[in-house]
């Protein structure tokens, strides 16, 4: 980058509000020279801009966060914990409820900023015995999380990949007799059909509560229910893997939990410690001979686990399967639910391996049949069921036809997506239990009043080759993050944006979905076309040449949305199938006929009994009402912005690209951040909590003022001499320029 050497004798500010010139360079040189320096926090006023060092850095120490604890922000080093300790002081000191947004791209540091939130506010909170277990808990569920919901992908070797599905929930909707006609995805609506809707891959987020008494003391805390990437299940591309759980069972379990071959006796007991009593009950029910989890050690056998060489450097599964039961036990885990956990566990790994193959019928008719029945037996004597009603599941499907009930055989293709779409279901199933049972246990049982500290943990912006389903939810969410960001800091200097034309899709998307009739995304990219013809955030082939523009780079098939941080083409294909992914309900019924406890609770809707008529939620109506929740949730908080940067696309220890990171600087908008802050004011403050944090400084003011709280503060700060053009007086709050005057209060304060 050019001008680069000039900049790096300069000084590097910790805040870019000071940066001159600023420019695009000066910034991303700016970071890139800090970073060189190890310090990899940045502030823009109170934002913290966080660039991955990909290494352990010794910032992290008791004895930094006795140097951050209680200290000014504008005093010292930028820090992530200077954020932390900001929010907490100001939740527990000024009875705000704080959000903590962390947001930037895969590998840029999210889990690992907001574990460092985490683990410094149960650093700096009080210590007593039953506050440390609180904390213990709520740290511990990290690891447990982390097993079930992060993989490896090509861009982080520990990437979370889990969604926020704040409180919508499948549960409601149990159960649907309307729509499909064995066809897999949406089609003639006819009343013959029963799946069961099976959410899409949705992006990567993650929203925890951590709740405080009025001394500030964590009394507990809400993980918001997940909702996983399902089709990492049962497909990943080459160089990732399916989620950690998986690979942490196989390195870490004992040979006797993965798979008894000697007759109950010698080594029983330490199994019998491994497991709790609980499994031997429960074997004892489902099956004559207990043999553990039925599982092989060989990743290679398991077909869901792509059959590649499994391990990562630097990652140990064993290590990693031992601390995830470690943190099960701190969390209040049973030995029976972990044993049960990890047999359902073990029962999607198997189903990978169930094989169907073609057969004709007598009538001649060509259908699909279970090859080798050894893996389905094993499920079902793990699961307690009748391999038969399995195998028939998997194989045919009931159609209802008037009074009729008519059993029809799938072919094996819709063999294979039935087994596949079980596998998903049954997982993120499981997740959604075990988020639930980790809920269960941190929750706070008292009625008393509570502080709340939410972080955030968000998937940012993402612009590939190849833009389908996933990405528009994700650059969805990313708008109302981008619009409630704006809507929260930046209100006072800045015309809002609105940005309401992906609202408007997925509605016609499920709109789409839910029309009887032939649907398919020709028709949805039609009517998208008709109906935002005129919008000036979205263009297509259709609407291009109405408008006549020709432009070669927008392929047929293909919309492309104007978002705030870039143009974006995506591709409908799948998006019908996506928003609408089923499960038929002879699976489910099968699920919910297993003895074993916990999966056959994961599956109400097989309840016969349970028929429901309700039309269920569609993937993209369930993430539209979660993101909505969301930003209702983050509105009623005092907002703290952690922006994390990836500096380089190999995962190599202190490499910083200025490409890459100026692309992440431009969607990030950070020199539009810093160029608002400039102009208005590096804070702001309503009168009442102003005045009674600094009357102190003024005779005048202190120990009391008497009179309104706007004229407080004037009397206030007219004895401290500040240049005029420092301060502004709204109507209700303070502005104060530049951070040294802050920082000066601040001081004097403390002197
Ligand atoms: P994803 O969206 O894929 O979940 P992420 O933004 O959550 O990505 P992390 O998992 O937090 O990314 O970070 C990726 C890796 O980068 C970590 O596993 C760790 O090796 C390294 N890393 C991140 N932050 C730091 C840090 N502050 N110090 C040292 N290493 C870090
Ligand atoms: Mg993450």
């Amino acid at each position: 980058m050019e001008g680069a050497s000039s900049l790096l004798d300069a000084e590097a500010v910790a805040d870019l509000v000071l940066l001159d010139p600023l420019t695009e360079e000066s910034l991303v040189q700016t970071l890139q020279e800090r970073f060189r320096r190890h310090d990899i926090y940045t502030y823009i006023g109170n934002v913290v801009i966080s660039v991955n060092p990909y290494r352990s850095l010794p910032i992290y120490t008791p004895e930094k966060v006795e140097e951050y604890h209680n200290c000014s922000f504008f005093a010292v080093k930028p820090h992530i914990y200077a954020i932390a300790d900001d929010a907490y002081r100001s939740l527990r000191d000024r009875d705000r409820d704080q959000c903590i947004l962390i947001t930037g791209e895969s590998g840029a540091g999210k889990t690992e900023a907001s574990k460092l939130v985490m683990s410094y506010v149960a650093a700096v909170s009080s210590k007593g015995e039953e506050v440390n277990k609180v904390k213990e808990q709520l740290l511990q569920s990290n690891p447990v999380l982390e097993a079930f919901g992060n993989a490896k992908t090509v861009r982080n070797d520990n990437s979370s990949r889990f969604v926020s599905d704040l409180g919508t929930g499948l549960a409601p909707c149990w159960g649907w007799e309307h729509g499909g006609d064995g066809d897999m995805g949406s089609g003639a609506a006819s009343p013959t059909g029963t799946p069961f809707p099976d959410p899409a891959p949705l992006p990567q987020g993650k929203y925890m509560d951590v709740e405080f008494d009025f001394k500030g003391e964590p009394l507990g805390g809400v993980i918001s229910n997940y909702l996983l990437e399902k089709s990492r299940i049962v497909r990943h591309v080459k160089g990732e893997r399916n989620f950690h759980i998986f690979y942490q069972l196989l390195a870490g379990a004992s040979p006797q939990l993965l798979r008894r071959s000697t007759p109950r006796g010698v080594g029983d007991l330490e199994v019998e410690e491994e497991l709790g009593r609980g499994f031997w009950l429960n074997c004892h029910l489902l099956s004559p001979q207990p043999e553990q989890l039925k599982l092989r050690q060989d990743c290679r056998h398991y077909g869901y686990l792509n059959r590649e060489s499994s391990s990562l450097p630097g990652m140990d599964d064993a290590a990693n399967f031992h601390a995830m039961q470690d943190a099960m036990r701190v969390i209040g885990f049973s030995p029976a639910e972990v044993t049960e956990l990890l047999q359902v566990t073990a029962v999607v790994l198997k189903l990978g391996n169930v094989q169907l193959s073609s057969s004709f019928q007598a009538s001649g008719m060509e259908a699909c049949s279970i090859t080798e029945p050894q893996e389905l037996r094993e499920i079902c004597e793990l699961i307690g069921l009748e391999p038969g009603t399995l195998e028939q599941a998997l194989c045919s499907r009931t159609v209802k036809a008037r009074d009729e009930t008519v059993l029809t055989t799938l072919t094996v293709p819709q063999g294979y997506y039935g087994r596949d779409a079980l596998a998903k279901n049954i997982y993120s199933r499981l997740f959604d239990w075990l988020v639930n049972r980790i809920n269960s246990s941190i929750q706070v049982k008292s009625d008393e009043q509570r502080k709340v500290m939410g972080v955030l943990d968000i998937y940012g912006f993402e612009i590939f080759q190849d833009n389908g389903f996933e990405q528009f939810i994700i650059n969805y969410c990313n708008e109302k993050l981008q619009q409630i960001f704006i809507l929260m800091t930046l209100k006072e200097e800045q015309e809002e944006y609105v940005r309401e034309s992906t609202s408007g899709i997925l509605a016609m998307l499920d709109e789409e979905c839910l029309r009887p009739g032939v649907v398919n995304e020709d028709t949805f990219l039609t009517k998208l076309n008709q109906l935002l013809a005129t919008h000036k955030h979205y263009e297509s082939k259709e609407t291009q040449n109405a408008r006549r523009v020709t432009d070669a780079s927008l392929p047929p098939r293909c919309f492309r949305i104007h978002h705030y941080a870039g143009k974006v083409t995506y591709n409908v294909t799948g998006f019908i199938e996506k928003n609408n992914d089923l499960l038929f309900r002879d699976l489910s019924q099968a699920m919910w006929a297993a003895r074993h406890a916990l999966l056959r609770s994961l599956f109400p809707e097989g309840d016969p009994q349970k028929v429901s008529l309700k039309l269920p939620p569609t993937a993209g109506f369930q993430f539209k009402s979660s993101v909505a929740m969301l930003m209702k949730n983050l509105y009623s908080k005092n907002p703290n912005y952690i922006r994390c940067i990836k500096p380089n696309d190999t995962k190599s220890a202190m490499v910083f690209t200025p490409e890459l990171v100026l692309a992440q600087v431009r969607y990030l908008g950070l020199l539009e951040n810093v160029r608002v802050r400039r102009a208005g004011y590096a804070f702001r403050q309503l009168y009442g909590p102003f005045l009674q944090r600094y009357k102190m400084l003024n005779p005048r003011t202190w120990p009391r003022w008497d009179g309104g709280d706007r004229e407080g503060a004037e009397v206030l700060l007219a004895g401290l001499a500040f240049p005029a053009e420092e301060l502004a007086f709204g109507h209700t709050k303070i502005f104060i320029r530049s951070p040294r005057t802050l920082f000066d209060l601040e001081r004097q304060r403390q002197e």
